[in-house]
């Protein structure tokens, strides 16, 4: 487990190092394209509006969909599911009565004949090693990837359970994460600066531009929405920026923490939160999912709670 946690803090570590390095490197390389005209202001706002759009998206998924035990994944967990899935009934029987399995190595008691099934030597053979290996593989994966489900689930439910646990982050864990979705967008951007001729680069600056305001902000999130629920010490110019609403102000985002949590989710500028109440956004979206696969919103977040409780 410690071991986990050093690897994960050094990948936020490297991460941050490497995107703050490709900005500093496309804002270099960017400064003598830069003319300033109205579609230039314009390309850096929609960057802008897309990631303060994403936030939101993302935020939206997990609070409203995400569950604890997701249906399908949360079933077939178990490595007996797993079995039951890939055999046939007849091949399960006899792998539960005759075969040594990973789950039952010392079973190795053959019975000859199961309900009115006999079962001969070529329907055991069938049921071979290597499709217990596959069994197993598949299984992992579904418990690697409900998992990886369930970590990027619990931070948004704890945030509503203890909304000020992020201000006691650092800035590399508070930022890691965001930071390291950025690095290939950035990376992009720097080499595009680096190779093309001029001409090509003043046709692409305004995509450029596009896209490295939407990864300053997507970085930036995570910290923007730290800042949304800290009450004090906050430097100057931070309180300034969320004063002016550049970034997300702290009495904005309150609205979001009302219970049942279903608006406003939008946390890198909030620009879009308003505008999305008023066109019941989020509301259509759940409606219209709702109706095609039955699922109910927030269905599981009193099951959450009390599991956490
Ligand atoms: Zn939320
Ligand atoms: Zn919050």
């Amino acid at each position: 487990m410690g071991e986990t946690l050093l690897g994960k803090r050094l990948q936020e570590w490297v991460c941050v190092v490497l995107c703050v390095v490709l900005c500093a490197a496309a804002g270099l390389l960017m400064a003598r394209h830069v003319r300033a005209d109205a579609a230039l202001a314009l390309a850096a706002l929609a960057g802008v509006l897309t990631a303060d759009f994403a936030s939101g998206f993302v935020h939206w998924a997990a609070d409203t969909w995400g569950a604890v035990d997701l249906p399908v994944i949360g079933k077939v967990g178990t490595m007996r599911h797993l079995y039951e899935l890939v055999y046939s009934k007849r091949d399960y029987l006899i792998l539960r009565r005759g075969i040594p399995s990973p789950i039952h190595p010392a079973r190795t008691d053959v019975t000859p004949r199961i309900k009115n099934i006999t079962i001969t030597q070529s329907h055991v053979a069938r049921v071979t090693h290597s499709r217990q290996i596959a069994c197993c593989s598949l299984a992992f994966a579904v418990l690697w990837i409900k998992r990886s489900v369930q970590n990027f689930l619990r931070p948004f439910r704890e945030h509503h359970i203890d909304p000020t646990s992020i201000t006691r982050h650092d800035f590399i864990e508070t930022n890691g994460d965001n930071f390291a979705i950025t690095i290939p967008v950035l990376a992009r951007i720097v080499w595009q600066l680096a190779t093309y001729d001029d001409d090509t680069v003043r046709d692409r600056f305004h995509w450029i531009a596009y896209w490295y305001l939407c990864c300053i902000f997507v970085a930036m999130t995570n910290q923007i929405h730290k800042w949304s629920h800290t009450y004090f010490g906050l430097p100057t110019w931070v309180v300034w920026l969320q004063d002016c609403h550049v970034v997300l102000p702290r009495r904005h985002h309150r609205i979001h923490h009302v219970a049942p949590h279903e608006t406003y989710f939008c946390i890198t500028t909030g620009w879009l939160n308003w505008p999305l109440e008023k066109l019941r956004f989020w509301p259509a979206l759940e409606a219209l999912i709702e109706a095609l696969t039955g699922c109910k919103p927030r269905a599981d977040d009193l099951k959450w709670a009390q599991k956490r409780s």
